[in-house]
């Protein structure tokens, strides 16, 4: 099996090489990463891959260093790592942080590859996009995030008109349990502290404002076509079940599995079978009892914001996910405060509703990206404003 990774050298990309290390009919061809060259060019090595590319230009000259030798091409910039998506694959992961993941994901499509997407924003920003340019290619997108491949799989053999609700569970994070006045002075380190998962910098912070989750409530209705109002959250701080599917029966299907994201990436990799993976296997006993608690929609806006954004679709997850991603940099820059975050985010939705594209059905990928753009200044000049 041909396999490109991209967004190798990360959480995702370390997760989904440990896998492909244990195989022996994997031929990489392309492995992507961003300023960790070292380790980009270690695992392209080991894999035998065909190129490694780096999204930074400055980056070039240590890639090719560190590959010299191995008879692995070398290539650097953001064009050289969308052109190598279009290299034959039959597997392709997305895992790029942030809106930067889109384009490669969309290419991958184009030659027809099946697409391990972790890449949530793809979904957020260019959902009816994404899903027609698969059709289109009779390619197929499996979906990494645990909460969709958990949707996903409760889904096998099942009529989704018979599927009443979907409930994603979050687990609260290191906040789930303060007051609103101490969210006021939440820090960066204490963002950073997250339960159960071990996890990229700019997720983990994510999960502990919930926007994490309100991505992922986004990203259930663009993925599978379930209306907002079919679509839940629910505060579940073990993280042992990864999402409900709810039929009109009244039967619950859940998807429980130790807190590791090799069983969703192995079960993107080995679709449609089932192969064994090295995950942790749940001791209920141990486990004892799962917890669950209605989400506080004061505590964490993000959630609300979700809602609304489902509700208008069109460019509103664009400019969602941009003037969040805007927030996270500032957090974590230190410039604004963590429930800033969200009120920056509403602030630069409701500046945008006044300009009509927001909610303009998404056609083309140049009106996604125009729309970042778009969002980003408006949040960056909010920013000043609330400083
Ligand atoms: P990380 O931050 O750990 O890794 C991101 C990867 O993308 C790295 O390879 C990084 O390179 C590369 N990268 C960063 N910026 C750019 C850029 N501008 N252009 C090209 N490449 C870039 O992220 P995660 O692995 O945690 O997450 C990846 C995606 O998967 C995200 O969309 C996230 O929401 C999603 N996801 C993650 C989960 C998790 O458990 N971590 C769970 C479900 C979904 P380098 O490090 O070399 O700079």
């Amino acid at each position: 099996m041909r396999v490109s990774v991209f967004g190798a050298t990360g959480s995702i990309g370390e997760s989904t090489f440990d896998l492909l290390a244990r195989r022996d009919d994997i031929q990489a061809v392309a492995l992507t990463g961003g300023r960790n060259v070292a380790r980009l060019a270690e695992q392209a090595r080991s894999l035998g891959a065909e190129i490694a590319v780096t999204a930074h230009d400055d980056c070039y000259a240590a890639l090719k260093e560190a590959l010299a030798g191995s008879g692995v091409e070398a290539a650097a910039g953001t064009q050289a790592l969308i052109d190598a998506a279009d290299r034959p694959a039959d597997w392709v992961m997305s895992a790029i942080v942030g809106a930067a993941g889109l384009a490669p994901g969309f290419r991958a499509l184009a030659q027809g590859a099946t697409l391990a997407l972790a890449n949530k924003e793809s979904l957020v920003t260019a959902g009816p996009l994404m899903m027609a340019e698969a059709a289109r290619h009779d390619a197929r997108i499996l979906p990494v995030d645990s909460e969709h491949s958990a949707v996903f799989q409760a889904l096998v053999g099942e009529d989704t008109g018979a599927v009443e609700r979907v409930i994603i569970p979050a687990s609260g994070g290191p906040f789930r349990d303060w007051s609103l006045e101490r969210l006021e002075h939440a820090t960066l380190a204490e963002a950073m502290t997250h339960p159960n998962w071990s996890m990229g910098q700019r997720i983990t912070i994510d999960s502990a404002s919930l926007f994490n989750k309100a991505l992922e409530l986004i990203e259930t209705r663009e993925f599978f076509g379930f209306e907002p109002d079919q679509i839940e959250a629910v505060i579940h701080p073990q993280s042992i079940i990864h999402a409900l599917v709810g039929f009109r029966d009244g039967a619950l299907m859940a998807h429980l599995g130790a807190p590791d994201m090799r069983h969703a990436i192995g079960y993107a990799l080995n679709w449609p079978d089932r192969a064994k993976l090295p995950v942790a296997r749940l001791d209920l006993a141990a486990i004892g009892a799962l917890q669950f608690e209605a989400p506080d929609p004061v505590r964490f806006p993000a959630l609300r914001l979700a809602r609304a954004v489902m509700e208008m679709r069109g460019h509103a997850g664009a400019a969602f996910n941009a003037a969040k991603e805007v927030a996270l940099d500032e957090f974590i820059a230190g410039r604004l405060r963590y429930l800033d975050m969200a009120r920056l985010v509403e602030r630069t939705i409701d500046q945008l509703l006044t300009d009509s594209c927001l909610t303009a059905p998404v056609t083309t990928l140049e009106t996604v990206q125009a729309m970042d753009q778009m969002a980003r200044e408006a949040a960056r000049t909010l920013v000043l404003r609330m400083a």
